[in-house]
């Protein structure tokens, strides 16, 4: 029985496990400081448990290209001391075992997929609505890298200015999806977060608004089977309802599936392994990363005469 740990790199805090699910796989927690600090606690957890693979699912945007000089590394993020950070190497050269990586969402798409609300489908999206806005997406049981990796908190949302004069936040595109329905944006815009916005508050009407204007692009793109949605802000159950009523409207039945009519309680749904998505995840990239090596070890093998 192969022994397999889980790295949930997030901007706030680190989340680690080694075992495997449905068993009980030790998890343990340390807040995100400097990459030196954060890191020497994550692998003196792992190098404890002696895995034989590690898997990650980082905040990003990260390079996931095996190609590339910079596999690997965090690029781009505002993050203070983390931009630059080579994540899988440091890990690797400490443990000295395969180690897999993904985007943090990428990773939860593949916890949901074997052991969560996705199980049934082989086509489906992940998306996160919490400090930030991000997606995976799932086709054909394979996880969408493209050329980098898909930025759904980024895409450009209809902004009726005069509804919502708020500007939106994104230092990127101020109001991109991520700008204008994040937690910071809620608080900033209502002045308070959105664990203390009362229900009935017009903040969750334009919120689900935002939500919903995304899951039509996300349906009319790619298609998917189901839509799992998790983070932060969604764990305001009474968000659901509202997000699929209005992505109906938006859609107005063009999109011809029962799923998406009589079916649309089971078609936009929370994570079935809630806030655990993304750490169990990561420990499907670690079993994932030591079937590679091992392919890879075989292959090059030479034949036995
Ligand atoms: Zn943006």
């Amino acid at each position: 029985m192969n022994r397999f740990g889980g790295v949930e790199a997030g901007g706030t805090k680190f989340v680690c496990a080694v075992g495997t699910y449905p068993d009980e796989p030790k998890v343990v927690s340390f807040s995100t400081t400097s990459p030196d600090s954060t890191l020497e606690e994550v692998i003196r957890f792992l190098q404890d448990a002696s895995p034989d693979a590690i898997g990650v699912g980082s905040f990003g945007p990260l390079d996931l290209d095996p190609a590339s000089a910079t596999f690997g590394h965090i690029t781009s993020t505002p993050k203070p001391g983390w931009q630059g950070f080579d994540l899988v190497g440091t890990i690797s050269r400490a443990l000295g075992v395969p180690v897999g990586i993904d985007t943090d969402v990428n990773a939860a798409a593949l916890g949901e997929a074997r052991w969560g609300a996705a199980q049934d489908v082989a086509d489906f999206i992940y998306l996160t609505v919490g400090s930030g806005i991000g997606g995976g997406a799932v086709v054909d049981g394979r996880v969408v890298h493209g050329l980098v990796h898909p930025e759904m908190g980024h895409i450009p949302v209809p902004h009726d200015l005069a509804r919502d004069p708020y500007p939106g936040r994104c230092p990127f595109h101020g109001d991109c999806l991520e700008g204008l329905a994040s937690a910071p944006a809620l608080e900033e815009r209502w002045g308070m977060p959105p664990t203390e916005l009362p229900a009935g508050h017009p903040a969750w009407e334009l919120e689900a608004h935002y939500l919903a204007l995304a899951l039509a692009s996300f349906v009319c793109t790619l298609s998917p089977r189901r839509i799992v949605m998790g983070g932060g802000v969604m764990r305001r159950k009474s968000l659901f309802p509202i997000v699929r009523k209005e992505l109906q409207r938006v859609l107005n039945r063009y999109v011809r599936s029962d799923a998406l009519l009589d079916g649309i309680d089971r078609y936009v749904v929370p994570p079935g392994l809630g806030d655990r998505a993304g750490v169990l995840g990561s420990l499907v990239l670690a079993e994932q990363a030591f079937r590679d090596r091992e392919a890879k070890g075989s292959a090059t093998r030479p034949m036995e005469s």
